[in-house]
């Protein structure tokens, strides 16, 4: 098999079986970047001769009897907004164009400890504000099933890595479907976790209450395996969830078996108008497949369900038009050199480093948490995003997973809603809500749209769900078979 079909699991086995080494997979991985790369545009940057240099190191350490575990020489592609020591982290802004990263973010920490190799920093949407990475200051990726089309946002460099088979997983994040949208729209499976599984100490805060960082793979397995190295209570981040986490990847060793699982479909999700009927089509026949499997199919209907695009781009951008504030042109950066005195220093740097989705979404988000409008706009989305997690909580009594489409259609062509951010805003009218609850979800292939472009289809679990929804894809991926990827040749 070729190096670059390797999922992290086969590698990991032909590591330790010493039929390959870290240099020979990262240099598989590097020529393949560097045959798709100006295509698919999904790195920002990738350092060949630092990928070298760890991987000469991980197979060092191999070689004397020192391996840092079975992972140990891996590559994974990590987003544009994860701190790596010494690696750039623009987040796809150009106010943070001459940043380079001085720490590791708590999951990157974990990764080096257990070997991983860094390899690149992925095209994501600017400050991952938006849907389909045409918001990054570096222009966008493409989606390597149809290079005119999205490969989806924010992490839609992440996902193009991974679908081009540029990398054998990478990460993303996840604030309001980031993560799952994309991993959707390139054919590949995607984690979002619980809210405080994975620490955020280091990933650059878009919404602080919705974001995750989480895996974006080609297997279900493979996510597993990321998300047992990343989660845990981290002292860095007070919002992690303490407790023993992990265990995901023995989890599915069991055969899997979903008899008797109870699988909720929301009326709601499938009711909605835009949902494309070949995107509908595939989701109900993967419902179907459960069903043979032994699953029950049960309706649940998610009332406040209609209120989730509203509530989260009132909570989202309040929370962005503070965290953004940061970014002054003094502390981080790129600054206006020409300005006359401080003030017109944090004017003009601001004005010239940020793209005009992020204006739009610090103007919003200030206009709702000013007073006068505190209580209308913000307050309110406050008591509605309880609603819609008592919503999620009163389903998840009467089932065990609730089983939806990822995104109301398959990629769209580059451009056709760059002019319109509202209908940008509803590619994520799936996603979002489990943010908002802080439940988990996860994103897998499920066949192909009459585009012949993959079909996203979602699990999502209660809180701390994660083994549940794990298990339940792994069934389908059992039936259906790992992710298909394109050519591209
Ligand atoms: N598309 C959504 C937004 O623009 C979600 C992005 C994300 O999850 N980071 O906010």
């Amino acid at each position: 098999m070729p190096l670059i079909d390797l999922t992290i699991k086969q590698a990991a086995t032909a590591l330790a079986a010493g039929e390959t080494t870290s240099r020979a997979l990262c240099e598989a991985f590097l020529a393949r970047a560097e045959a798709v790369e100006p295509r698919v545009k999904a790195f920002l940057s990738l350092d060949r001769e630092d990928v070298l240099r760890q991987a000469d190191e991980a197979d060092r350490r191999r070689a004397s009897g020192a391996a840092r575990g079975p992972y140990d020489g891996i590559p994974l592609a990590v987003k544009d907004n994860i701190n790596v020591t010494g690696q750039p982290c623009s987040c796809g802004s150009k106010i943070l164009a001459p940043y380079r990263a001085t720490y590791d973010a708590t999951v990157t920490r974990k990764l080096r400890e257990a070997g991983f190799i860094f390899f690149g920093r992925t095209n994501q949407d600017e400050f991952a504000m938006g849907s389909s990475t045409e918001n990054s200051a570096y222009g966008p990726s493409a989606n390597p099933w149809n290079l005119e089309c999205v490969p989806g946002g924010s992490s839609g460099g992440s996902a193009a890595a991974v679908a081009a088979r540029e990398a054998p997983a990478a990460l993303g994040s996840d604030t309001g479907g980031s993560i799952r949208q994309p991993a959707g729209f390139c054919g590949i499976v995607g984690l979002k976790p619980t809210y405080g599984l994975v620490s955020r100490f280091g990933l650059v805060a878009y919404a602080s209450s919705l974001d995750q960082i989480g895996p974006m793979t080609r297997t279900v397995a493979d996510a597993a395996i990321l998300l047992d190295q990343i989660c845990g209570l981290d002292p860095m981040d007070s919002t992690t969830l303490p407790g023993a986490h992990g265990g995901y990847a023995a989890a599915l060793e069991a055969p899997a078996d979903v008899r008797g699982l109870r699988i909720g479909l929301p009326t709601e999700y499938f009711a909605a108008q835009g949902l494309a009927p070949d995107v509908r089509r595939a989701v109900e026949a993967a419902a179907k497949t459960y069903e043979k499997l032994g699953a029950t199919l049960v309706e649940i209907s998610l009332p406040n369900l209609r209120y989730a695009v509203a509530t989260y781009y009132i909570i989202a951008t309040a929370e962005a038009s503070a965290n953004l504030a940061r970014f002054d042109g003094i502390r981080y950066g790129a600054r206006s050199p020409e300005a006359k005195d401080l003030l017109e220093t944090y004017r003009l740097s601001r004005a010239k480093g940020f793209g005009d989705e992020v204006k739009r979404r610090i103007i919003l988000g200030t206009y709702v948490l000013s007073s006068g409008y505190y209580d209308a706009y913000y307050l309110r989305a406050q008591k509605v995003r309880t609603l819609i997690r008592n919503d999620f909580l009163r389903a998840f009594e009467a089932c065990d997973v609730l089983l939806s489409p990822t995104a109301p259609e398959t990629a769209f062509k580059r451009g056709a809603k760059s002019a319109d951010p509202l209908a940008m805003y509803l590619a994520d009218i799936y996603t979002i809500s489990a943010n908002l609850a802080g439940i988990c979800g996860i994103s897998l292939p499920c066949g192909t749209g009459d585009d012949g472009l993959p079909v996203g289809l979602q699990l999502m679990g209660p809180a701390l769900g994660e083994k549940k929804i794990l298990q339940t894809a792994q069934a389908f991926e059992n039936v259906a078979g790992p992710a298909k990827l394109p050519e591209l040749d």
